[in-house]
């Protein structure tokens, strides 16, 4: 059994690094035409683009825009009509968090992580909504976060934001499935990125390796494999679920151990 993308074009906000990049590098190489958004690493989503274009023999352009800004996103979608055609599958990857005391919290930064994470996703998924309900339907996936169930201290205004995009995924699956448009949230736990590069190399690895039952940090293909599989028609009944991705993290919120030992052990 394959992953078939070939004549779907996809776009990935937040393409240009980290998750976002290899979600946009899995799905050309199920055969997809990709169009990369990034909002300050230009460089990077254009020397992704090229790769892309070289070694997946399929087209791939890249575009700036903020996605919690509603005409710069407006910007984005009818530069992909003019360079890519039609869009079929939608992830909503762009993200962004910071650690900060509730009592200390700035409005501005509330605002600020509220917009990428949240309405970045209404905005896009508007866009690409009215564009597929006017083809032949597609696939809009939101990477939301475990912390969109897990409360965290530092990361208030990102818990809600992401706890947020979990319902906005279910509301939004629910609207569009009579216009063929399928809906998917994906919750990854620790993943290795410039996000949380520095946590983990403060805390250390093999303490996170301790507390993730699997007993490693998961890494971006994790992330990218199962947005390629959602994206396929193999998922063709999957509407308006949470897949979490997180080496059961999110369920280990029990730190001790009360079972007996067993012989083999
Ligand atoms: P990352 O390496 O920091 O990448 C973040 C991406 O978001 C970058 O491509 C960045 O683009 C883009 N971005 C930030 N602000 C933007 C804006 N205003 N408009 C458009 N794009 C913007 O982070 P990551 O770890 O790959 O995270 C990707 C997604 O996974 C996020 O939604 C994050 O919340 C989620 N997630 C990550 C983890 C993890 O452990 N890493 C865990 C759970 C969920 P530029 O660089 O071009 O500015």
């Amino acid at each position: 059994m394959q992953i078939n993308l070939s004549e779907k074009n996809a776009l990935v906000t937040g393409g240009s690094q980290g998750i976002g990049a290899e979600i946009c590098r899995t799905l050309a190489e199920c055969g997809a035409n990709v169009f990369v958004n990034y909002y300050s690493s230009k460089e990077k989503a254009e020397i992704l683009a090229e790769e892309i274009r070289k070694e997946h023999k399929v087209n791939a352009v890249c575009g700036k825009a903020n996605v919690a800004d509603a005409k710069q996103v407006e910007q984005m979608f009818l530069q992909m009509d003019k360079e890519l055609g039609r869009v079929d599958i939608l992830v909503n990857n762009a993200g962004s968090e910071s650690v900060t005391h509730v009592l200390d919290m700035e409005e501005n930064e509330w605002d600020r992580v509220i917009g990428i994470n949240l309405k970045g996703p209404f905005l896009c998924s508007q866009e690409a909504g009215r564009r597929m309900e006017n083809k032949r339907g597609g696939v809009i996936i939101n990477i939301s976060s475990i912390h969109d169930a897990v409360p965290r201290k530092g990361l208030i205004h990102y818990c809600s934001a992401k706890a947020g995009l979990k319902m906005f995924s279910k509301c939004l699956s629910l609207e569009l499935a009579e216009k063929n448009i399928r809906v998917a949230s994906i919750a990854p736990g620790a993943i290795e990125t410039n996000m949380n590069r520095e946590e983990i190399e403060k805390f250390g690895k093999e303490k996170f390796e301790k507390w993730i039952p699997q007993g490693r940090i998961g890494n971006v293909a994790d992330v990218a494999n199962a947005v390629a599989f959602l994206a396929s028609d193999l998922a063709d009944y999957i509407n308006g679920a949470d897949l979490y991705i997180d080496g059961a993290y999110m369920n280990h919120t029990i730190q001790y151990d009360p079972r007996p030992k067993r012989e083999t052990e």
